[in-house]
């Protein structure tokens, strides 16, 4: 299990068509899920690795999105929340080019303190941390620390130009394995550090100094001088979409070089796996994939109920208002049931809970195998169930559900046989499905009161 500390957001990136002057530009917008922290976390989950992440955030719904987005990649999220927090966020412009023109970063995360049971508890089982510099120093030195304690491999990636400074809280201190740099960060860090070199710059830092852009390669710097890991294309690949593929090439190097290869081959492969990935256009891997999974699965949770499948109440409604305007442009008949099991209070009473979920389930089958696949089966309520059928009158509609109550007395049998109650009206000229479904239940009264097992009309 590999520790990422840092940030997780909302990547919102908007990408012009034409370079020109004017205020409003035409273009493209999207909205993934990216950060430094999270996109290596998920990186390293996708390549088989399992990784728990650490971050902050607030406890807006946006947030909640982050959460899910991450826990459905695979992997383990800790989040410190905070409502005082902002949003967690990356908006960013991308000329015509692809080029990044202007970006604001809201990364939460370097404005809260882990606190000593967060670190236990992001720390318990793990194999190495990676951090990323949008921590704040205090945290940066105290998730290096912890990870020297437990002698644990320490990375550090995420630099980016503004937050050279933090790095350079551990200098000296010896507890750096290995950290990450593009072109850009690496320059703006050799010249805040004030040393003469790269290579003096290693030793200050310790570990191997890492620039992962540049024509010749990617240049590792440590004790025993530079190598150079040729063959690598990554040049400005954090610009446009291929923000993330720097992540990328942390994520890969990361994972196996703590699955025990050598630093300069984890390179290699770190970089082949990344020039793979390019070649696919998007580093932050799966971000679309699993927000467009995230939004079915809530279109899907808010129109069907969990135990039965059936469309739930609000569900039922609408999509039999639609069946009806259909029917009526057509004149066509609708038939409208409500039906009950009877005495179900019973199984649960004898059989416990789950039993009677189970007979649901079972009634809610035959129901659907039953009916026809244009009829609208939902779940209304508790052991209550409407259905709408298209083009059977009052007569056909009547047989229907008599064979449904026959067949759910011969194939719910399990924990008792069971029966059900009905009520059954047509659709009156102009009557919505609601004053329908008040009609027919009136009926079931009835059906009820005259001995249960049966079908009134
Ligand atoms: P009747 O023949 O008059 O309809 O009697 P009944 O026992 O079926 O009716 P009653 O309304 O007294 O009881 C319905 C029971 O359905 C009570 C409630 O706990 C149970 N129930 C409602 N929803 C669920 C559910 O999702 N799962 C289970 N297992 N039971 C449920
Ligand atoms: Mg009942
Ligand atoms: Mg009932």
């Amino acid at each position: 299990m590999i520790l990422v500390a840092g940030s997780a957001h909302l990547d919102i990136l908007s990408r012009t068509s034409v370079d020109d002057d004017s205020v409003d530009k035409i273009g493209s917008v999207s909205i993934s899920i990216g950060g430094c922290a999270g996109n290596i976390a998920t990186n390293i989950a996708e390549m088989g690795g399992e990784a728990r992440l650490l971050t902050a955030m607030n406890q807006s719904a946006y947030s909640r999105i982050i959460e899910s987005h991450l826990v459905s990649l695979g992997v383990e999220p800790i989040i410190v929340s905070d409502p005082t927090l902002p949003l967690a966020a990356f908006v960013a412009h991308i000329n015509s080019k692809g080029e990044l023109v202007s970006a604001i970063s809201s990364m939460p995360v370097d404005r809260v303190e882990f606190s000593e049971n967060a670190l236990t508890h992001a720390f318990a089982g793990i194999d190495a941390v990676i951090a990323e510099c949008n921590l704040s120093e205090t945290n940066l030195l105290k998730l290096a620390k912890a990870a020297t304690d437990a002698e644990l491999p320490f990375y550090i990636g995420g630099v980016s130009e503004s937050k050279v400074c933090r790095v350079l809280t551990l200098a000296g201190t010896g507890f750096v394995t290995a950290l990450f740099c593009n072109m850009r960060e690496a320059v703006r860090l050799l010249d805040y550090s004030g040393c003469d070199d790269y290579l003096e710059l290693a030793s200050v830092i310790g570990g191997n100094f890492v620039v992962t852009q540049g024509a010749e390669g990617v240049k590792i710097f440590n004790t025993s001088g530079m190598t150079i890991v040729q063959g690598c294309s990554i040049q400005e690949v954090t610009n446009g979409n291929h923000l993330g593929a720097g992540d990328m090439l942390m994520a890969s190097t990361i994972h196996n070089h703590i699955a025990g290869v050598p630093f300069p081959l984890a390179i290699e492969m770190g970089t082949l796996k990344t020039e793979n990935i390019l070649a696919r256009q998007n580093c932050s891997l799966g971000a679309p994939d699993a927000m467009e999974k995230i939004i079915s699965q809530n279109r899907h949770q808010s129109l069907y109920d969990g135990l039965t499948g059936l469309l739930n109440r609000r569900a039922t409604l609408s999509v039999a208002e639609s069946m009806i305007a259909l029917a009526r442009r057509s004149g066509r008949s609708v038939a409208v049931m409500i039906f009950d099991i009877d005495h179900f209070k019973g199984v649960n009473d004898t059989w416990g809970h789950d039993a009677g979920d189970e007979v649901l389930k079972q009634v809610a089958q035959v129901t659907t195998d039953t009916l026809r696949e244009s009829d609208i089966v939902g779940r209304w309520g508790g052991e209550e169930f409407v259905c709408a059928m298209i083009d059977a009158n009052l007569d056909a509609a009547f047989d229907v559900a008599n064979r449904l109550r026959q067949r759910i007395s011969e194939q719910v049998t399990e924990p008792k046989i069971i029966t059900i109650s009905g009520g059954i009206v047509m659709l009156e000229h102009g009557e919505n499905i609601s004053s329908a479904i008040t009609r027919a239940d009136a009926l079931l009264y009835d059906a009820k009161h005259g001995g249960r097992n049966q079908i009134r009309r």
